[in-house]
């Protein structure tokens, strides 16, 4: 395509017309062969926030993302799955669910990526457990997927090189937050990474890239059914982000919350989502009274040494891992006043904390108290691990003197 043709569908696209597949197919193949700028793909990207996209545009882009690069199959006949959140924070749900819905018996093969913003990455948590290695290559990701039934890896630089320039990009010019940008960016890396059915865990709020449950919920069908087209099952589940999902924020921290939580050891929220998220992969699957498995690997101690396998199939051991505990000093959090948690800035604790795990793999928080809890003054809102910077934390809790209204956690799923 050349660069008269590119101008002219960003013109079309900014005047709210609806660019054909095999606009997109040009475009992105381009993008990808570094013919189309970053200028322009980016006018593109902003004219795509302002004026949409349909599902056959993002599908299109979808097939052109995932032509740009490698894709991974496993035998013909087999179920296997993956899941992937839109992204948020003290979001531990993969490393639970993978090793939890391994343990009911049904492959998972998740490839994951890392932090983005002020959201964390589930390979930069795992890769704070002694020994954990999340390169594989595509051979050994396979061979560990049938071995043992799970295996989370980073994703490799030959899968959807399209969507790594073009995430990147979008990242730096303000244009992550469009609904079909977002749908082809996950959709072309899941298929790419080679399961048969998806579960999309699709966030919405302050901590969120997309902040309108109704925006999420436009997302969460339009995964769904662009997944459809590429002959992949697939669920949605839409969950509140408004506050930080779990008990930690950071990266060691948090695989110490996975581990804790598979222990018997977690909090309601994340039990609530990560056990929706594994009776949906499990019902996916085809698997019967998917609940009351779930709840059987959980208390049983399957899925906790599933999660173990997992580490030592990946180069980490028991030992280590059943050692870890945060020792760096700690600053405690209190409240300025008294008073109920009105609100819980997960942006800004996610950004704040970024910088401290950049320095150490184990800083992090501890947060004591959830959106709703009446506080006092002297009882902790959250503790940091390896930092001094106690202010920064406080100003992210709102206290007021109104209880704030109860939110449910799950908001629905297509
Ligand atoms: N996560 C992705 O993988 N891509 C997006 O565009 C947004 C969140």
């Amino acid at each position: 395509m050349d660069e008269n043709a590119v101008r002219r569908a960003i013109e079309c696209k900014r005047a709210g017309e609806e660019l054909a597949p095999a606009q997109w197919e040009r475009i992105v193949a381009g993008f990808a062969r570094g013919t189309i700028d970053d200028a322009q793909m980016a006018a593109l990207a902003m004219a795509c926030i302002w004026r949409g996209m349909s599902t056959a545009e993002a599908a299109a882009m979808t097939r052109a993302m995932i032509a740009s690069g490698a894709t991974l199959s496993f035998p013909p006949g087999e179920t296997v799955l993956d899941k992937h959140s839109t992204g948020g924070v003290s979001d531990v749900v993969s490393m639970i669910v993978v090793p939890l819905v391994a343990a009911c018996g049904v492959r998972v093969a998740k490839l994951s990526g890392r932090a983005l913003g002020h959201t964390g990455g589930t390979i930069d948590k795992l890769e704070a457990i002694p020994g954990f290695n999340a390169s594989l290559s595509v051979e050994a990701f396979k061979a560990q997927v049938e071995r043992i039934g799970c295996a989370i890896a980073a994703q490799t630089q030959d899968l959807v090189p399209a969507d790594q320039r073009l995430y990147h990009l979008r990242d730096r010019t303000g244009t992550v937050p469009s609904v079909g940008l977002i749908a082809a960016s996950i959709v072309s890396k899941k298929v790419a990474g080679g399961a048969t059915a998806f579960v999309f865990d699709v966030k919405y709020g302050r901590g969120a890239f997309t902040t309108e449950a109704e925006t999420a919920k436009d997302l969460a069908l339009m995964l769904v059914a662009i997944a459809r087209q590429f002959e992949r099952t697939a669920r949605a589940v839409v969950s509140d982000m408004n506050e930080p999902l779990g008990r930690s924020i950071g990266t060691g921290i948090e695989a110490i919350e996975a581990r804790d939580f598979l222990r018997g050891n977690g909090s309601p929220r994340v039990s609530e989502l990560a056990s929706r998220i594994a009776r949906t992969m499990l019902d996916l699957a085809g698997v019967a009274q998917s609940g009351r498995r779930v709840q059987q690997a959980l208390e049983s101690g399957d899925a906790y040494e599933k999660f173990v396998e997992m580490i030592e199939a990946q180069g980490g051991d028991r030992e280590r891992l059943e050692a870890l505990t945060p020792t760096l000093p700690i600053v405690e959090v209190t409240a300025a006043r008294d008073g109920y948690v009105q609100a819980i800035d997960g942006v800004l604790l996610g950004n704040v904390v970024r910088n401290w795990t950049n320095r150490d793999p184990f800083a992090g928080l501890r947060l004591c108290v959830n959106v709703g809890d009446r506080v006092k003054r002297d009882p902790p809102l959250a503790r940091g691990y390896g930092t001094n910077d106690g202010a920064a934390v406080r100003e992210a809790f709102r206290i007021g003197d109104a209880a704030p209204p109860v939110r449910p956690l799950i908001y629905a799923e297509f």
